[in-house]
């Protein structure tokens, strides 16, 4: 027993809150069900003039599974979403668990080599993706990988309702396993599926995370997960049927998946949705919807605060928000509660925690650690218990600064097809997050380091060894090492350090325009140093962690 199992922090919950919540559902099909019987006519979806009502969504999915069956899916197979945050998201998801299958959410920032290791891991046999995706990625390399069947479609789809729905009018790559989404729709109207069952174990979704330990891995939120912190977000942010929630985080993250759709899901009450996030869109999209709750990056909320046609009125409706995935400088909550009036809560978690595992209560606001400047992540979430360890895996007293690591029901039980990876990161279901922090006498966490080499670039995630794999394929790169390195937009941003072959010359800008047609935008380096040897170890290994030092001082 150490002071962790006596959770200390349940002292900073509002007394009104419970210390644990219970599951109500077995699964995410049965929380949608229950909205849909409760409240039919409310609208689940928003996106731009369209709207879809929770019946809608029903018969749309009813439709969709059908269809999907008749592809050939069967229990257990997996349906990956390659699009951006358009209603087909979760017509496509829930349609998906409707045909008994596991949905794989997939960046549609990613590029040929990213999908097609994401598709051949999760050996997807269905592939959603947009027109746009379809044409410029996904067609190159689909025929490499296990998927029988592409459906394509369009943003514009459901932008308007009835009679006004535009079509997109992209070119199409059609081939004999290429169907469009709402053909496939259309034909299936009005069926329904057999009904599924699934159990709290079963996987819903596949996440795609580098984790603590590298390549790309899917974490397998299970049903259990899902509904957990479905119900832990209405919990903690106080949601009931009168919120409308304003969806600026991607969908394919787990943040977009869980505190967007599927508490949508639960509560019953409208997503609202524009395909991408542009801030005076959002702006006037939130004074016309009048949203009142969501969660997103903090550049998501800088970038508020600085377009154009936000003023101090535009925001008055969104009185619940969290911001979660990286480091908040309290200079911004600041910032931001004087140009709106609303205070932005630290949430904090990770993919393999299926969203959070702590928050800033409702009630509170985060206190400050004086040493690193760092604003405390919150306390764990109700059923969640958090420990510090040192470097032999014991339990650190409050106060002493080591790997923060999660157990409860919000941690996947592992990664899709990677025994190893699993056991090495959640042995006997306890995450080790990578992230380095402490926990104060009262029981405020505070995230101060990471031990992993991961970059957090406003909350996207970079690998490092990616990038560098990308760059050792250009011919004249005899070394490179990339590190994250501060910047005052994202946080942290990429640099990479080059030396080059004898004899051969690149520019920076070359080898930037070389990693960037490659990899997802995000990914590529802002910075390029060329060193004339990058420092390693007497083994031989790079010093990551030394450059990373050098920049930082
Ligand atoms: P992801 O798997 O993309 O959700 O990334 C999880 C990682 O993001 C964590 O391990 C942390 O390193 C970082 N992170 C998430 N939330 C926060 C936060 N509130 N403050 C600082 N870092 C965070």
């Amino acid at each position: 027993m150490s002071s962790y199992d006596e959770k200390p922090w349940l002292g900073i919950y509002d007394k009104e809150q419970p210390a644990e919540i219970t599951p109500e559902f077995t699964d995410a099909l049965a929380m949608f069900a229950a909205s849909v019987a409760r409240n039919p006519d409310g609208d689940a979806i928003r996106y731009f003039d369209g709207r879809i009502t929770l019946r809608e969504l029903d018969e749309l999915t009813d439709a969709f599974a059908a269809g999907l069956l008749d592809t050939g899916v069967t229990p257990g197979d997996r349906v990956a979403l390659y699009l951006q945050n358009v209603p087909q998201f979760v017509i496509g998801l829930v349609g998906t668990w409707k045909a008994g299958g596991i949905a794989v959410s997939i960046n549609p920032m990613n590029r040929e080599r990213e999908l097609e290791l994401l598709l051949k891991d999760s050996g997807a046999r269905v592939l959603i993706a947009l027109e746009s995706l379809h044409r410029d990625v996904a067609a190159k390399i689909v025929g490499r990988t296990a998927v029988q069947t592409v459906i394509t479609t369009s943003e514009l789809e459901y932008q308007t309702t009835g009679d006004e729905r535009v079509f997109a009018g992209v070119e199409r790559v059609r081939g004999e396993n290429t169907v469009d989404m709402a053909e496939l729709i259309d034909r299936f109207r009005g069926r329904r599926p057999p009904p599924v069952s699934f159990t709290p174990g079963d996987t819903a979704f596949l996440t795609y995370t580098s984790g603590t330990t590298g390549p790309p891995k899917g974490a397998m939120n299970t049903h259990g997960n899902v509904v957990f912190n479905s119900q832990a977000y209405r919990q903690w942010c106080g949601l009931g049927d009168d919120d409308v929630i304003l969806g600026v985080a991607p969908l394919f993250h787990i943040t977009g998946l869980i505190a967007h759709i599927t508490v949508s899901l639960l509560l019953g009450v409208p997503l609202v949705l524009f395909h991408r996030f542009e801030p005076a869109v959002a702006i006037d999209t939130i004074r016309s919807e009048r949203p009142t709750f969501t969660v997103g990056s903090i550049t998501v909320f800088i970038a508020l605060m600085n377009a154009p046609n936000a003023d101090p009125d535009a925001l008055a409706s969104l009185t619940k928000i969290w911001s979660g995935g990286a480091p908040i400088p309290p200079s911004t909550v600041k910032a931001f509660s004087g140009a709106f009036g609303q205070y932005i809560h630290n949430i904090y978690g990770l993919t393999e925690t299926t969203s959070p595992s702590h928050g800033v209560p409702f009630h509170a606001e985060a206190p400050v650690d004086e040493a690193s400047g760092a604003l405390s992540v919150g306390v764990p979430i109700y059923n969640a218990v958090v420990r510090v360890v040192g470097d032999d895996g014991r339990d650190l007293p409050a106060g002493e600064i080591g790997e923060i690591v999660t157990i409860g029901p919000m941690v996947v039980p592992g990664y899709w097809g990677k025994p190893e990876e699993t056991a090495a990161a959640i042995p006997g279901g306890a995450l080790h997050t990578g992230d380095v922090g402490y926990m104060d006498a009262a029981g405020w966490f505070y995230i101060v380091d990471r031990k992993k080499d991961q970059i957090n670039a406003g909350g996207y995630k970079v690998w490092p060894r990616e990038v560098e794999d990308v760059l050792y394929e250009h011919e004249a790169v005899r070394e490179a090492a990339v590190v994250g390195v501060p910047d005052a937009y994202r946080g942290e941003t990429v640099k990479a350090f080059v030396s080059l072959r004898p004899g051969r010359a690149v520019t920076a800008d070359e080898l930037i325009g070389f990693v960037k047609e490659r990899m997802a935008a995000y990914k590529y380096p802002r910075q390029i140093e060329f060193l004339d040897e990058i420092p390693k170890t007497v083994t031989g290994k790079l010093l990551r962690r030394e450059l990373r030092a050098r920049e930082r001082t």
